[in-house]
């Protein structure tokens, strides 16, 4: 299959477009792997994932180039989000499977439970394209630090740190078939993945239909499952704040990535008492933002990932404005000099004028196009960011205490930023409610995703 560089709309190289055949022999390696893996000491596999880390560290710079050709992102933000983070993905599980441990429950004068926790045994694991190595990572570090193996498929999209990954496993010693990973379409491969009777877990990240159209293979399978979907997150501006350090603040979680990060704000509600104001400063600054080529170390924005998804982009653009949207700054396509004409940038879009009931505002968009709204009461400001089937992140900014405390325990949402975007601790659970998902990611909620407990109860005589 061709894979493109979205910056330049130009293929730039090759991929297996792999199918059942290529699925039989990875599992038959995993099946062979899964007792040595498992049978090895935790301080073991420990040390393969740490040189596994320090593999990726050391060839950062060959990561960042490619993880921003194939995916558009400046690489400014591979550097400093995207690749680090992968890094961090498997020190941090390297290390937490040596202090994971499991309960046991003492009941007195009758016996002893305790409660072992094994590995499962084959996994799936299957990404997107938006953070590539970062959520690829993110969900075969636990696996393969709770003694999985791993049947793993990045996007189709955004293949090649992936790929890289591979390499740099069997440099750091992983024996044969523990991690495979497979390279192809989503509706091919992806589904042979999930629909295999020996893969006993699937971890999903990607669009809430793909996620539901894999609930409907695995469930009656009983298979576990973890689904980490879409959004449509809410920002939430109190009219207490500094409107000059919000705006930027609001800039980085609207437009990080070209907005293509699940947990990006794409309706943001201001307080009418500063509405106007906010407005005008937020417009001035996004519409001073530099769309550029991934290389260029001033880049903010870069190219959005695809044709597809840029025309899908631009569409929801249009919708707005039927539905009686007004474009602020941005709604085209940024047309760049060679060699980069052709690639797929957009200006950062704002618009207002709409009501949240709208497709514009209920609908996931994933790119660099947001809504602003005005409020007047917290009371409705909720029900309108409560007020979409999702429930992903929120952000919420004041300076009044009691405010962020209600509201944060009042939106239905799996995560909510107070004075802060996407401030991640990776002990903390991670995901979604409603149609966000299914289940939480990070720290020791991965961990036991990723294994089966038994309870044993011993009688004392
Ligand atoms: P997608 O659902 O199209 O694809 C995700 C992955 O699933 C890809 O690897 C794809 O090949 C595969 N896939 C597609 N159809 C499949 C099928 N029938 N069976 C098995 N696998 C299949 O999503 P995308 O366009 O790559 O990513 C964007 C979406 O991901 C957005 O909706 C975004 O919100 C979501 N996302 C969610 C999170 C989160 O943590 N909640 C994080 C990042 C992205």
């Amino acid at each position: 299959m061709d894979n493109v560089n979205p910056a330049t709309g130009k293929v730039y190289s090759q991929i297996p477009r792999s199918g059942a055949a290529d699925l039989t022999m990875a599992v038959n390696a995993a099946e062979r792997a899964f007792p040595i893996w498992s049978g090895m000491s935790v301080n073991e596999r420990s040390a393969i994932l740490l040189r596994l880390a320090a593999g990726i560290e050391a060839r950062m710079e060959e990561f960042v180039v490619a993880e921003s050709r194939d995916n558009g992102k400046p690489e400014k933000l591979a550097a400093h989000v995207d690749i680090p983070r992968a890094v961090s993905n498997f020190h941090f599980f390297a290390t937490a499977i040596e202090h994971f441990s499991s309960e046991s429950h003492y009941m007195e004068h009758v016996g002893i439970n305790f409660t072992t926790r094994r590995p499962i045994g084959i996994v799936g694991c299957i990404s997107p394209w938006n953070l590539p190595l970062y959520l690829f990572s993110w969900k075969i570090a636990p696996a393969l630090a709770a003694g999985n193996c791993v049947i793993a498929k990045p996007s189709e999209i955004t293949p090649y740190t992936a790929s890289l990954l591979g390499d740099i496993a069997n440099e750091a010693g992983m024996p044969a078939g523990v991690l495979n990973i497979l390279h192809g379409t989503g509706p091919e491969i992806g589904n042979e993945i999930v629909s295999h009777p020996k893969i006993k877990a699937i971890s999903f990240t990607g669009g809430t239909a793909t996620g539901q159209h894999i609930a409907g293979i695995a469930a009656p399978m009983f298979k576990k499952l973890s689904l980490e979907l879409g959004g449509k997150n809410p920002t939430v501006v109190f009219p207490d704040v500094d409107i000059k350090q919000t705006v930027k603040e609001v800039f980085r979680s609207s437009f990080s990535n070209q907005g293509q990060i699940c947990l990006c704000g794409s309706r943001i509600f201001v307080h009418q008492d500063i509405y106007e104001a906010f407005k005008t400063a937020f417009v001035d600054w996004v519409s001073s933002a530099k769309v550029s080529y991934p290389a260029d170390p001033n880049a903010q924005i870069g190219a959005v990932v695809s044709k597809g998804h840029m025309e899908k982009i631009l569409g929801y653009i249009a919708l707005a404005k039927e539905e009686g949207g007004r474009v602020l700054t941005g709604g085209a396509r940024v047309r760049l000099e060679a060699p980069y004409q052709d690639g797929y940038y957009l200006a950062p879009t704002v618009i207002e004028g709409l009501s949240n009931t709208c497709r514009t505002n209920q609908e996931e968009i994933f790119g660099p196009v947001v809504s602003i709204l005005p409020f007047s009461e917290e009371s409705e400001v909720l029900a309108m960011a409560n007020g979409t089937k999702y429930g992903l992140a929120a952000s919420v900014w004041t300076k009044d205490l009691n405010v962020a405390h209600r509201m944060a325990d009042r939106l239905e949402m799996g995560i909510v930023w107070v004075n802060s975007w996407l401030i991640r601790d990776l002990r903390t659970p991670f995901g979604g409610m409603k149609d966000s998902g299914v289940g939480r990611e990070g720290g020791w909620e991965a961990l036991r995703f990723f294994t089966e407990p038994k309870n044993i109860f011993i009688k004392y005589e």
